[in-house]
């Protein structure tokens, strides 16, 4: 078994590949296996092509996944690889059920039989569910309100069987939400600045009262990598920056940045179910391990809007795709019914 080599699932995803370009700055063997569905691009790794082994991999297909971990071997296993976006698992939560929960069920399986000496799962703190106030600590009870959320926290609860019934030396990791260069562009963050760069209305949710907890993606790849090497096996560990933010202050920055009048916004019916706040208290991760998360909000942003200007090509074949999707979520110019902010 080679000591260092890690087998990253989802590794051509917005944050699987700025950890793979992390960790193979850090000397590891990396291998990347990943179904390329429309979320995954391996151009988000051209700057480190020829340093990975790739397989184009679906996480169900457990047989040709076996044959994966039987011919590498890898020592670490960290599971990206999911369906990601809450908007789909409301049209559809087929395939959220699928990748997140039976991939990683098919995952821990076949750790069994291949035994590795980490398996970190990437999680989110979304299976919290949404807090008025205060934060949620590692052990605060499962709430999710979406499915999306609600398959990640099954294939947590997974995962902690796993590890109490097979001793899987598996670590559970709830990031909070992430932005930065990269990321598809169905994403809060990247639809803003898409829309506000070409001059299109851009849709808020109900009055934009929402809040997230913005993490910048290298801070997040990072204590990913952290947890990776020195995080205790059997805990959980979350990941935030304590960066809180209402999405419609994160519109009217990005809007001010790019020198786009106010009146882009358009308010448009609320997502059903729409979890109103996330908090993550993060201090296990920063006094055990001593991450801290490096990139403010005003700097992060910046770097991000630059990015996508940079990028309008790679974003604009993205957006396409994206234009008949969009046409299914938002319901322009419907206010939520109540006219209330969503809270639950
Ligand atoms: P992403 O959608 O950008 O990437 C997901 C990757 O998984 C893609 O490359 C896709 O091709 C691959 N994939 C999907 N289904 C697969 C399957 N059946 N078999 C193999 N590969 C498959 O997602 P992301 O934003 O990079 O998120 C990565 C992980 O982090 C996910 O588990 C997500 O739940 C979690 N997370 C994301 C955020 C965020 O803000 N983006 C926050 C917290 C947690």
């Amino acid at each position: 078994m080679n000591k260092h080599k890690v087998l990253v699932t989802g590794g051509a995803g917005f944050i699987g590949s700025e950890f793979v370009k992390q960790i193979i700055k850090k000397k590891y063997t990396v291998v990347v296996a990943d179904k390329i569905t429309y979320a995954g691009d391996l151009e988000r790794l051209r700057e480190v092509k020829g340093q990975y082994k790739f397989y184009k991999q679906d996480l169900y297909n457990k047989k040709q996944l076996e044959k994966v971990v039987e011919e590498e071997r890898p020592s670490h296993l960290v599971h990206f690889a999911a369906e990601s976006h809450v908007d789909r698992s409301i049209i559809d939560a087929g395939a959220f059920i699928k990748t997140n929960v039976f991939g990683t069920q098919v995952l821990l399986d076949i750790t069994k039989k291949y035994p590795i000496e980490r398996f970190i799962h990437i999680s989110t703190d979304e299976v919290y569910g949404d807090i008025d106030e205060g934060e949620s600590h590692e052990n605060t009870p499962l709430n999710p309100s979406s499915p999306y959320s609600a398959s990640k926290a099954a294939a947590d609860l997974l995962v902690k069987s796993y590890i109490r019934t097979h001793n899987i030396p598996a670590i559970i990791v709830r990031p909070s939400n992430n932005y930065g260069p990269w990321q598809y562009p169905e994403k809060f963050i990247p639809v803003v600045i898409y829309k506000a760069l070409k001059n299109e209305k851009i849709p808020v949710y109900a009055q934009g009262q929402n809040v997230r907890e913005w993490l910048y993606v290298s801070d997040c790849a990072h204590a990913i990598v952290t947890i990776m090497e020195n995080g205790k096996l059997g805990e959980v560990y979350n990941i935030g920056s304590g960066i809180e933010k209402k999405n419609l202050d994160v519109v009217e920055n990005i809007l001010k940045k790019t020198k786009k009048p106010l009146d882009l916004i358009e308010f448009v019916k609320d997502r059903p179910g729409h979890d109103y706040r996330y908090r993550l208290n993060s201090l296990k991760i920063k006094n055990e391990l001593h991450w801290n998360a490096k990139i403010d909000f005003e700097n992060g942003i910046h770097q991000t809007i630059a990015w996508y200007e940079e990028n309008m090509k790679w974003l604009g074949n993205k957006v396409t795709y994206l234009e008949s999707y969009w046409k299914n979520v938002y319901k322009s110019n419907e206010l939520s019914a109540s006219g209330k902010i969503s809270k639950s």
